[in-house]
């Protein structure tokens, strides 16, 4: 990472940056005793004290490069935001439990036990203060995962019974419910017979066998449903053999977000079963940052072997299929720019498929100062948008993003998550900001030229 992180990208004294303080407080699920929830906790830690765990724990020079990366430090200039001390509980139940001074540190009492205490007061650091974003694991010269560490020690958050409230309900909601948002298998096939009927675009659903299994985010079909008429336009468009599948199309993991490591499996294993049962050899995830971290990078570890299909990104799709001419669009006058998604982006790899999909429609990708694997988060990822405590360092991190982006002076914006244009929306209205963030698969849709030879638009929705 160069210094161009180092000056600060805000005016802190901005007033549409002030925003009101809430009160502090921490969450519990259910009644167990302190003893309960911190033997809970160190058992789940000690559990993940695997060798990079170790590495990363023993590695680190101190040298500050993560807490300048990291975007939550940045913004406020508040040393606790650094993602080291994020990891402190953690890193001293390693120290006392499993370093390999641990039993000298046990005997003389030199190290002492992780407390109920410091575990309430540290949910708001990884949960509220991490959007899991990678920035600072990007920014260590020392290769520590840091971001992955946080991760892992949501694991025994999630076993204490200590995440935020709001995450839990939503997480319990999926795992129940199979959508975080209410999007059951009913819901679903109503809106995408709504919106099949109301758009006239064909919507595949529950066919026996495809080549594509097509995945979408509650948000989207909660929120953003013009996103599932895009997709259905666009493979119809490209002829593609695919299917919706209603008993796996949930691609968000909120048990991955809240450190529920039997519920991220379980949403996992909807998306992987339903690709088994039609056949499919591609499985396409939605525009959505960490459900792409969840199928693509850790779907396998899920499932205890390979992935047998190929996990795609919408925007990996898009370019692939722009590429080999099986999506024709027409061409676009104007400048734009570009929200990485981290999880697409930085944490997933696929950082250059949204800016060929733009070269094909033609547009000038004006990048913003910090942009690709550089990109700072847009506040909300990670779980933190439905954290609304966290709401005011949120926004905090968002005024990053929003003067990256005036800076930019491009026509129009879009990213390719739909939980970053969720953040968007909200700090829009939140800032009264005059910009809309938008959506690349809709940009896409909305420019498709003559179909392919070859591709099919018969009305084939159903079974
Ligand atoms: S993952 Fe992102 S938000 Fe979390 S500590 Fe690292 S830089 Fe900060
Ligand atoms: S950048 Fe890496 S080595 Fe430096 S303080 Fe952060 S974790 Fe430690």
């Amino acid at each position: 990472m160069n210094d161009r992180h180092l000056a600060h990208p805000l005016d802190l004294e901005s007033p549409r940056l002030s925003v009101e303080k809430p009160a502090v407080r921490f969450d519990v699920q259910g009644e167990r005793s302190d003893d309960d929830r911190v033997a809970a906790a160190i058992s789940a830690f000690t559990h993940d004290f695997g060798r990079d765990v170790v590495v990363g724990l023993e590695s680190c020079i101190h040298c500050g490069h993560c807490a300048e990366a990291c975007q939550f430090f940045v913004a406020t200039g508040d040393a606790k935001y650094t993602p080291t001390w994020k990891l402190e509980p953690f890193a001293q139940a390693y120290r006392r439990e499993a370093g390999p001074f641990s039993w000298l540190y046990r005997a003389l009492g030199m190290r002492s036990k992780v407390t109920v205490d410091e575990l309430e007061a540290w949910q708001e650091l990884i949960y509220d203060a991490c959007t899991l974003c990678g920035r600072c694991t990007l920014a260590c010269p020392m290769s520590i995962d840091i971001a992955g560490l946080v991760g892992l020690a949501r694991h025994g958050m999630a076993q204490a019974g200590l995440v935020p409230h709001e995450l839990w309900a939503v997480t319990e909601r999926a795992a129940r419910d199979g959508s975080p948002l209410g999007a059951t298998p009913a819901v679903l096939k109503e809106r995408l017979e709504w919106l099949s009927d109301e758009h006239e675009v064909d919507i595949h659903v529950d066919r026996p066998r495809a080549e594509i299994l097509v995945t979408f985010s509650s948000i989207e079909i909660m929120k953003y449903p013009l996103s599932l008429v895009a997709t259905a336009r666009v493979m119809n468009h490209a002829g593609c053999d695919w299917t919706v599948s209603s008993a796996g199309y949930e691609a968000t993991n909120f048990g991955m977000l809240a450190g529920s490591a039997e519920w991220q499996k379980r949403m996992t294993m909807k998306i992987v079963d339903a690709a088994l049962a039609c056949g499919a050899k591609i499985v396409v995830v939605p525009e959505c940052g960490h459900a792409y971290s969840a199928l693509r990078w850790q779907g396998a570890n899920m499932l205890g072997r390979p992935l047998p299909f190929r996990v795609l990104h919408i925007s990996e799709f898009l370019a692939e299929y722009l590429a080999s001419g099986r999506i024709r669009v027409r061409q676009q006058a104007g400048s734009i720019a570009f929200h990485d998604p981290c999880q697409v982006s930085r944490r997933g790899g696929a950082t250059q498929a949204p800016r060929d999909v733009l070269a094909a429609l033609g547009l000038e990708l004006r990048e913003t100062k910090d942009s690709g694997d550089l990109n700072f988060c847009c506040g909300g990822g990670g779980g933190v948008i439905v954290n609304h405590r966290a709401d005011e360092l949120r926004y905090r991190a968002f005024g990053i993003k929003m003067a990256q982006l005036d800076a930019t002076g491009a026509d129009s914006m879009v990213t390719s998550c739909s939980n970053c244009r969720q953040s968007f929306d909200d700090g829009q209205a939140h800032f009264g900001w005059d910009r809309r963030m938008g959506s690349l698969l809709e940009l896409v849709a909305d420019h498709l030229d003559a179909p392919a030879s070859g591709a099919t638009q018969g009305r084939t929705a159903g079974a």
